[in-house]
């Protein structure tokens, strides 16, 4: 259950219901998130695989990271890895991360806290679990989402952002049904913490059992529903979804999700991560932790990566430091 909960919904703003006449958002596709490992090997689901990358612009990939109960001992996380040309947002639902990037960067995240990575010309980071929770293992949930940036900003200086889970924007639905945790962007005039370089709206929602919520959406940004746990429809036209499968979206003003009357997983609830942004319409050459715009610039990137141009490590105890490469797992192409 996700650590940012709210006990009485109606006390919350609420988000008012598109107009009757708002063109409702067709589901197009209906995908299931294969398992991996990432890193030096924490289960995730890959949201997004097998999509056509213009069916997500301006978002590129995403990890749903968990959901794990780990024994002591057992939690894992990245070795010091590069990227460049593109925003990394990292979301802890449960559990906590540590992140310590090549520009000074850095911190714990931890319950519904978000850090927003911009890599632009380049950066080196790393992203584990502190020590503390490696020994006494525990519940660890969350999800990185990458979004692409435009080629005049493919190598802008990087930056860190953290946001805290105290300053994400809580919101209802009409009717009460749904909590509504603004994380970037806006939602119906409501904003969000994250700041963007690309404008997205990111927004994860809790449906309670045999709610439905729909929603105003801008026209033209692109639609995303992603099941992080429980199940339910998307739709007018009620297409199925469960723990682990991406809807998208056709064109619309207005979306609309529902939470099955009766969960029969572990889950209370549904809980579905909608995700929308203003499409870059560009070409995208993405190899490993590199998003650019041509292949040359791609044997470009693994050039200044090879010669040490994307930063270096901060000086640490040796204990701490792993060599560094490519994530292996992050093959996007
Ligand atoms: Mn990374």
């Amino acid at each position: 259950m996700p650590a940012v909960t709210v006990d009485n919904l109606l006390v919350l703003p609420r988000v008012a219901e598109p107009v009757p006449t708002a063109e409702e958002r067709p589901v197009r596709t209906v995908t299931t998130a294969p398992s991996a490992y990432e890193g030096e090997g924490f289960p995730v689901r890959r949201a997004f695989a097998g999509v056509d990358l213009r069916q997500l612009d301006p978002f590129i990939h995403m990890d749903q990271m968990g959901e794990v109960e780990y024994a002591p001992g057992e939690p894992k996380g990245t070795p010091w890895h590069p990227h460049r040309g593109f925003e990394t947002v990292t979301y802890m639902i449960d559990g906590t991360f540590r992140h310590q990037d090549s520009n000074g960067g850095g911190g714990l995240i931890t319950n519904g806290d978000t850090q927003w990575m911009t890599a632009g010309g380049g950066i080196l980071h790393i992203e584990e679990p502190p020590e503390e929770l490696v020994a006494s293992g525990g519940l660890f949930h969350g999800f990185q989402l990458w979004v692409n940036l435009p080629a005049r900003m493919k190598m802008t200086q990087p930056r860190y952002q953290d946001i805290r889970a105290g300053q994400v924007a809580l919101l209802t639905s009409p009717d009460g049904g749904a909590l509504l945790r603004v994380i970037a962007g806006e939602l119906d005039g409501y904003s969000g913490p994250g700041v963007t370089h690309t404008p997205i709206t990111l927004v994860h929602a809790t449906v309670s059992p045999g709610a439905q919520v729909r929603l105003p959406w801008r026209a033209d940004f692109n639609a995303l529903g992603y099941v992080l746990a429980g199940a339910g429809s998307v739709g007018t036209e009620r297409r199925p979804v469960k723990t682990g499968q991406l809807a998208v979206f056709g064109h619309g003003e207005a979306l609309t999700v529902a939470a099955d009357a009766k969960m029969d997983g572990p889950s209370p609830a549904l809980d579905i991560l909608l995700l929308g942004g203003e499409p870059i319409r560009e070409p995208v050459a993405a190899y490993g932790p590199f998003v650019m715009n041509t292949r040359a610039e791609l044997v470009k990137a693994f050039e200044d990566y090879q010669k040490g141009r994307l930063g270096s490590i901060p000086a640490q105890p040796a204990s701490e430091v792993v060599p560094d490469a490519p994530h292996p797992g992050h093959d996007v192409l």
